[in-house]
């Protein structure tokens, strides 16, 4: 098969749908790779590392498009793509088509095979090709709310860690799934006292298990969470409802119990975010403050760790392009049941059942 590396041009995305090492798999296994000139420099793959295992560099992004059978990508196409996308194409990517009509309508008339990412779902639910992004917003959660709790960006001018004779920092972790268990992870390593909050008593026992003891469990309600804020100096938000919104656990006037200088992190941005008062920002102007509260609610955080979040991201999806590449992706869908999760459109068709009538 030939596989098309293009550049991603979305806003400020540094990522590449694949690395050299991917590059050395697939072309081990007699495939061709093309990848667009520079495409992996953002996250410090350079042409002549493609080059070395094997890949053949194409000076644009249309080379690419019109030469593969399969296009390996991170962010779903934006409308400059959509002209190059080619019937029976395979588009292997996130999509997100929920939340874009223009997206969704452009992949149906272009007759592509369109596999998405954030629908690869293992038997047990789980979402694996979603998994390593979370665990680098959570990782991030901390770094970031670490900065902006000093004093010069606003925060209340304490260190995370303490030092010894003054009191470590206090973090509350939102939700005990895949980000907030690495929110809390950090945030212990740190130094920093550390309670985390669930409604699913499995995931606290898993947290009380695997965590150090420093870290406390806390059943999630209204009332436990008025009484934690008070006290606590980084907020993390890492909540998910499966198919729905993320509640709002943080109201607007649950900012005044809060101390002035007070960081919250939302990283449930993305599905509307678990604060009343969260609005998405970016890598440029990430915070704001209301009622002296610093608000972090960067929607894509791991865009600012490319070379980290390609590595996470590239480790979980080649095994599925292998597959891909291998078989063809119908075989390669009817052999491997959490691969075929992700067909989302299929020959101008919507396959996946979520999705079907959104648009009508
Ligand atoms: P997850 O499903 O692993 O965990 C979510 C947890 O929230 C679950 O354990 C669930 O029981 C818990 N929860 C639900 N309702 C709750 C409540 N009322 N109180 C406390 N906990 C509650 O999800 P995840 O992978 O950790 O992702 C969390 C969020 O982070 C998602 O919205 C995801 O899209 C988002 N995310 C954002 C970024 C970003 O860059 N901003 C990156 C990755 C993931």
């Amino acid at each position: 098969m030939i596989i098309g590396i293009p550049k991603e041009i979305k806003n400020n995305e540094s990522r590449v749908g694949m690395t050299p090492a991917g590059v050395f798999s697939l072309t081990k296994n007699n495939h061709t790779v093309y990848v667009q000139s520079n495409a992996g420099a953002g996250s410090g793959f350079f042409d002549k590392d493609y080059v070395r295992v094997g890949a053949t560099i194409l000076p644009t992004i249309e080379d690419i498009y019109s030469k593969s059978d399969m296009i390996v990508k991170v962010k779903e196409p934006i409308a400059l793509e959509y002209p190059l996308i080619k019937e029976n194409q395979i588009v292997f990517t996130y999509f997100h088509f929920a939340s874009s009509e223009p997206l969704t309508k452009a992949m149906l008339k272009s007759k592509a095979t369109c596999i998405a990412y954030e629908t690869v779902e293992d038997e047990d639910g789980s979402l694996p090709l979603l998994t390593p992004m979370s665990e680098v917003a959570g990782r991030m959660s901390i770094q970031q709310g670490a900065k902006y709790l000093e004093k010069p960006i606003k925060g209340r001018g304490i260190l995370l860690g303490g030092v010894p004779g003054v009191k470590p920092g206090k973090v509350l972790v939102l939700g005990a799934g895949v980000v907030g268990v690495q929110a809390a992870k950090m945030a212990a390593g740190l130094g920093a006292h550390v309670t985390i909050m669930d409604i699913n008593m499995k995931r606290l026992r898993y947290v009380n298990d695997v965590l150090p003891n420093h870290v406390v469990t806390a059943f999630s309600s209204e009332y436990s969470i008025r009484e934690h804020i008070k006290t606590h100096d980084l907020i993390v938000g890492g909540v998910l409802v499966k198919g729905g919104k993320a509640p709002k656990l943080i109201t607007k006037d649950m900012l005044k119990e809060m101390r002035p200088g007070t960081v919250i992190v939302d990283v449930a941005v993305d599905q509307g975010g678990c604060f009343e008062t969260t609005k998405a920002t970016t890598h440029e102007d990430p915070t704001y403050i209301i009622d002296d509260v610093v608000h972090y609610c960067v929607a894509n955080m791991p865009g600012a760790v490319p070379y980290t979040s390609t590595m996470a991201l590239t480790n979980v999806t080649l095994t599925y392009i292998l597959k891909i590449a291998n078989l063809g992706w119908e075989k390669a869908c009817e052999a491997d049941k959490t691969l075929a999760k992700g067909l989302n459109i299929v020959n101008g068709k919507i396959v996946y059942k979520e999705l079907e009538g959104i648009f009508d």
